[in-house]
């Protein structure tokens, strides 16, 4: 069909020749949001999936919209076809290293029979966008991916490059993860001053009030032992107290009793100083006591009894699998436990492992390690972003402040942090603190809180490349 395909590309040429008129040569407008992140939930990016198919999608649509092609680079590793990235770039005026945000771009599974739609659809209801993903992170890739386009359009050169990579692999912690494997294998295409990644950071509220927006400077370390008991064993008739499963059991219930020293970083002490202004009474004095360094060992216990701030002052170590036995009725050869801890950045696994062989206190229970730690060190809190987040979150929201943040669990960021790039953790989707679904049935966002995360992300990306 030549004749048609004729018209189509001087129509698109016309298109592309009035945009140009008023922003920069070539570029053409981004495509409306909220088409993009329905392709992108209704593209299956769970891990047997792979997301190939997806970095193709944006790659298409960053083509359409003006990039060059070498701007726009598909990158798959050869062993693993469907783990494919997308990295594209910006160029800006050569002051200073580029920076690099970070999405990744798969998913994790969702069950129809689980859901009260189908998470592989994009569905609007009463005010929310549900399907899977539209939190973690398709909502944030295609903020991304728009507001990079938005610039292009506009012609904005910034000051220095601004590179944005989709990546694979985040959610299984496979083993074709996009970061990673970028950083190790295609260095010049990521290297960047500082990373920023959406996946880490909270827009935090409470019964529809918006609290704060936070910047994950660091993480806490994943690390895990595995405790082993053995004995010769013998007949159930003749029990002995040497019975490994009594053994191990006694050691995991000194372990329940146990709390690691306090142990702030400069992350953690902020974070209690600010987050305070959210709280009220005791709680707020205790918070603003840890803050200033001058809590006393009443407000730690407080503190320490809450789960939530219980794990913002210290390392944790956790009992999550055991097994133990061989026959009904015999004595058990061996028990084993699993032990899953998350270190505090800077401790070490030795202090770690020394300190569980301390409480555990049977010199009999043999420990090793299964999963050792990947250093992560803190990303320092700088006045420049510190500032550029507060001036683009009050230009939205004037009453949410901005803190630090350590964050329990692990997102790419370590992968970058581990090589010496500076990475925090910002996004501007609010979600409530007490109703997460990320991972989870129904997973939704607001359509408010969607148009807003747009905002906030091309706000900040034109504010910290401007510099
Ligand atoms: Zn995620």
């Amino acid at each position: 069909m030549p004749r048609i395909g004729v018209a189509f590309v001087l129509a698109a040429g016309l298109a592309a020749a009035s945009a140009a008129a008023s922003a920069s040569a070539g570029a053409a407008a981004p495509p409306a949001p909220r088409a993009l992140l329905q392709e992108l939930v209704e593209l299956n990016t769970t891990h047997s999936y792979g997301s190939t198919g997806a970095a193709k999608l944006l790659q298409e649509r960053f083509l359409a919209a003006g990039f060059a092609p070498e701007d726009v680079t598909l990158v798959v590793p050869e062993d693993q076809p469907a783990k494919g990235n997308l990295v594209v770039r910006l160029h800006g005026r050569g002051r200073g290293r580029p920076i690099l945000y970070i999405g990744h771009l798969d998913v994790v599974e969702a069950r129809r029979e689980d859901w009260s739609f189908d998470p592989f659809k994009l569905t609007e209801d009463a005010g929310w966008l549900y399907g899977r993903g539209v939190i973690d992170m398709k909502g944030q890739d295609v903020a991304m991916a728009v507001s990079l386009m938005r610039l292009k359009q506009e012609g904005f050169k910034p000051a220095r490059d601004l590179i944005v990579a989709f990546t694979a692999d985040e959610e299984a912690g496979g083993d074709a993860n996009g970061v990673e494997w970028l950083l190790h294998k295609h260095r010049d295409l990521v290297d960047a001053q500082m990373v920023i990644n959406p996946d880490g950071g909270e827009a935090g509220m409470k019964s529809g009030r918006r609290l704060y927006v936070a910047i994950q400077t660091s993480e806490k370390t994943f690390l895990t032992f595995g405790l082993e008991a053995a004995d010769k064993g013998g007949h159930s008739s003749r029990p002995t107290a040497g019975n490994p499963i009594y053994r191990l059991a006694a050691a995991l219930s000194r372990l329940a009793q146990f709390r690691f020293p306090v142990h702030l970083t400069a992350t953690s002490r902020e974070y209690f100083a600010r987050r305070s202004a959210l709280e009220q009474g005791q709680l707020q004095g205790d918070m603003r006591s840890i803050g200033s360094g001058s809590a006393d060992a009443a407000a730690i216990e407080r503190l320490s009894a809450v789960v939530e701030t219980n794990i913002m002052l210290r390392t944790t170590c956790t009992a999550t699998m055991i097994d133990g036995g061989h026959a009904e009725n015999a004595l058990p050869q061996r028990a084993r436990a699993t032990i899953q801890c998350r270190v505090i950045p800077g401790e070490s696994p030795e202090t770690v492992e020394a300190a569980l062989r301390t409480v555990l206190a049977d010199p009999l229970i043999a420990i090793s390690t299964i999963t050792p730690a990947k250093p992560n060190p803190e990303s320092a809190l700088t006045p420049a972003i510190l500032e550029a987040v507060r001036e683009t979150t009050q230009g939205i929201w004037p009453d949410v402040i901005v803190l630090p943040e350590m964050s329990p669990g692990a997102t790419d960021s370590h992968f970058s942090r581990a090589v010496g790039i500076p990475s925090y953790g910002i996004d501007g989707m609010f979600d409530d603190l007490d109703d997460g679904r990320a991972h989870g049935r129904d997973e939704r966002i607001g359509v408010e809180a969607f148009q807003q995360e747009l905002e906030f992300t091309y706000r900040l990306m034109k504010r910290l490349a401007a510099n």
